[in-house]
């Protein structure tokens, strides 16, 4: 049988939309065979993932998707294998989540600065013991009516630049790196067009992510084009990275974006899974 990876989505301890257990529940339904769990600063999922892939018979792949700073820009960075118990790595996630809640309320004042009133408390209930994502904010914004679709309310409220943005003092990319190797992890560069980078930036990045350790890039993602494809391709093979495949799956009403469904690897890049299993 073939083999299908994916290996970046999300679950509720984040910003998806199904449980752990859901998630591998439908991700085995789409014929996944390895799955990588990767919340956003958050690994709180992995143990409810572990047990339910061990009932469907998924490879479960210990993720994360830390958000990284670097020259005053937002950057993901997933960490595929890691190993959730290591000192370090546990402590960055749980400080992540007080600069998140921090952050929440930050954006709530601003939102109330529009006549937005109740944000906080209702992502606070909303996300439970979860993240607190912007995503909660695109929620409570499209519930009460301020937007009619998630989008909008990053394109009017929630996007860098917007009334309700708060800058956010994430973790140096050199220093996730390094939590996520000395966890045992392989950092893989999520999502590397949607930063927008010209070619030189691109490049720049690419050099500190890797001279920091970094090891992959995420050469297949949901809705990119083969010429996209191509692109990444060839920054993975100048920069000797591995390719990584992953959907970004947050919930299944989004049509476009589906667990496991995703473009074959170009056959000359090397697959960051065959690094996660010389890993073990
Ligand atoms: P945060 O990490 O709290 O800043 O939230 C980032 C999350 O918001 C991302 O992982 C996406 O799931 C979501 N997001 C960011 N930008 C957009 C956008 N323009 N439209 C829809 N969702 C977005
Ligand atoms: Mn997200
Ligand atoms: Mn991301
Ligand atoms: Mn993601």
């Amino acid at each position: 049988m073939a083999e299908i990876y994916d290996l970046h989505c999300h679950s509720t301890a984040s910003d998806g939309a199904l449980s752990p257990t859901e998630l591998i529940k439908r991700a085995h339904e789409q014929g996944v065979t390895s799955l990588a769990l990767t919340d956003h600063d958050t690994t709180a999922g992995l143990a409810e993932a572990r047990a339910a892939a061990a009932a469907s018979g998924i490879k479960l792949i210990s993720g994360i998707e830390l958000s990284t700073s670097w020259h005053d820009k937002c950057f993901h960075i997933v960490g595929l294998g890691i190993n959730p118990d290591y000192g370090p790595l546990a402590q960055a996630t749980q400080n992540l989540q007080t600069v998140r809640l921090e952050r929440a309320e930050k954006i709530a004042q601003k939102l109330e600065k529009k006549r937005i009133p109740g944000a906080f408390e209702a992502v606070k209930r909303a996300a439970g013991d979860s993240m607190i994502t912007r995503t909660h904010f695109a929620d409570f914004l499209l519930s009460q009516h301020h937007v009619s679709t998630q989008q909008e309310a990053f394109d009017r409220y929630l996007a860098r630049g917007k009334p309700a943005y708060v800058s956010t003092p994430w973790a140096e990319l050199e220093q996730a790196i390094n939590w996520i190797t000395e966890s045992g992890g392989i950092a893989v560069l999520a999502h590397p067009l949607r930063y927008k980078l010209t070619a030189n930036w691109m490049k720049r990045l690419l050099t500190a992510f890797k001279e920091a350790g970094g090891q992959g890039i995420e050469v297949v993602t949901s809705r990119i084009s083969a010429d996209e494809i191509k692109l990444v391709a060839g920054y993975a093979a100048r920069f000797e990275l591995a390719g990584s495949a992953g959907s970004d799956f947050h919930n299944p009403e989004n049509q476009w974006v589906e667990l496991g469904r995703l473009a074959p690897l170009p056959p000359h890049i090397k697959p960051v899974w065959e690094l996660l299993e010389v890993q073990g």
